[in-house]
């Protein structure tokens, strides 16, 4: 059972404790809430970040009692600054810097767009942090599936070694690889 727990701007905010995390993340209008709606198998569980007047704010929510699902807002978001220079705000930054008990990220890209220039950025920082990530390629309902078998290829061998998911929300593809995914990395100590 998925329930919300807790919604926040920084991490003084968030929960205490050691219960461990794994945190999504993304560029604006990748697909996050529905993906996130999809693990849970409830519809209106994680909002949209299109959704007028959402406040940016870090969701936390619970999984079975067993750690925390982490809904980072979507970067790329902020209207009017130029996608130059503009990788994601201190919210982000702050909590992925500071937080304890993160055991894996999940960045999430569209599948039709591949890596883009902020993704690359985001996946170079955690790479520089030493988080545990994973990359989830969504929306590849949209893709052939020589475009799928090409896009997969890309991405492993662009990121050795990293997890690539291929996942749709909308053809209902991909969450028993999420899910497994995340079950391997609660067992790791990094
Ligand atoms: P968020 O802003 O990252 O939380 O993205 P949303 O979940 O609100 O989705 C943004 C848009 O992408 C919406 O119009 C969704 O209907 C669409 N979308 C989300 N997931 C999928 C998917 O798996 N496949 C396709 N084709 N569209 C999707």
């Amino acid at each position: 059972m998925i329930t919300f727990v807790k919604s926040g701007t920084t991490l003084e905010h968030l929960p205490k404790g050691n219960h461990p995390q794994i945190a999504f993340i993304g560029r604006s209008n990748v697909g996050k809430s529905s993906l996130i709606n999809h693990l849970a198998g409830q519809k209106q569980l994680a909002h949209s970040s299109s959704e007028p007047g959402r406040t940016r704010t870090i969701n936390i929510f619970d999984v079975d009692k067993r750690y925390f699902l982490v809904d980072l807002p979507g970067y790329g978001y902020a209207k009017g600054r130029k996608a130059t220079g503009y990788i994601f705000d201190d919210m982000i930054g702050g909590y992925l810097e500071g937080s304890k008990n993160l055991k894996l990220v999940f960045v999430i890209i569209d599948a039709r767009l591949g890596p883009t220039e902020l993704d690359q950025q985001m996946l170079t920082f955690l790479q520089q942090q030493r988080l545990p990530f994973a990359i989830i390629a969504n929306k590849v309902d949209k893709l052939t599936n020589s475009e799928k078998i090409a896009l997969k290829r890309q991405l492993e061998t662009g990121y050795d070694g990293l997890p690539v998911i291929m996942h749709s929300s909308t053809k209902t593809m991909g969450k028993g690889d999420v899910l497994d995914t995340i079950d391997k990395y609660l067992l790791r100590d990094h």
